[in-house]
C-alpha cells in the first residue's frame, strides 16, 4: 500500500483538500504566466513575477578616438578634426532562467565586445572601413552589426560621445 493510499484510507478528506489546493495553485500559475506574457503584472505575488523575470544588462566600455564629421555644415566645429573619450554601453536583454538566476556572464559580454572596441581605440575613426562618416549614429550601428553575431542576446548599443550626448541603436 502506498503512502498516498494509506492517507486516503485513513482520511479521504485530506487528499481531496490537498488536490484542490494543488489544482488552484496550478491554474493560478497558468493565469500568471498568461498575464505575464501580456505584460500584466497586477496582483501577482513576488514569487510569480520572479518565475519569468525579464532583464536588461548593461556593460560599459571606453575608448579614445579622433574624428571629423564631413556631413555637418561648412564652418561647424564638428567638421574640424577633434577627439572624444567615447563610452559604449552594450545592452543584452532576455528572460532569466529560473535554475541559474542569471541571464549571461558579464565576462562573456566583455570577451565579445573588447576586440571590437580595441579596433576603435586611439584611431582616426574616418579611416576605418565603414566609418568614413563616424557620427555617433553610424558608430553605434557599426558596433552593433559586428557584435550581434557573437552576442545573440544583444539588444542595443549606446554610444556616448560626451557626458551629455549619446545615441542608442537597437538594430534595424
Ligand atoms: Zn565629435
Amino acid at each position: 500500500m502506498t503512502g498516498m493510499a494509506r492517507m486516503k484510507s485513513k482520511n479521504p478528506s485530506v487528499k481531496s483538500a490537498s488536490s484542490a489546493v494543488k489544482h488552484s495553485f496550478d491554474s493560478d500559475m497558468a493565469m500568471h504566466r498568461l498575464r505575464h506574457r501580456a505584460g500584466d503584472f497586477r496582483g501577482l505575488p513576488p514569487a510569480a513575477i520572479m518565475a519569468a523575470m525579464h532583464v536588461r544588462l548593461v556593460k560599459s566600455f571606453g575608448f579614445e578616438a579622433a574624428h571629423d564629421l564631413p556631413t555637418f555644415p561648412q564652418g561647424h566645429k564638428c567638421r574640424r578634426l577633434h577627439g572624444h573619450s567615447f563610452r559604449v554601453d552594450v545592452i543584452v536583454e532576455g528572460e532569466v532562467p529560473e535554475d541559474t538566476g542569471y541571464l549571461i556572464d558579464y565576462g562573456q559580454i566583455k570577451d565579445a565586445a573588447e576586440p571590437i572596441v580595441k579596433e576603435l581605440d586611439h584611431r582616426y575613426l574616418n579611416e576605418i572601413e565603414g566609418l568614413s562618416n563616424p557620427t555617433s549614429e553610424n558608430l553605434a550601428r557599426w558596433i552593433y552589426d559586428r557584435l550581434k553575431p557573437a552576442l545573440s542576446q544583444l539588444s542595443a548599443i549606446i554610444v556616448h560621445e560626451t557626458c551629455t550626448s549619446s545615441c542608442e541603436y537597437r538594430g534595424s
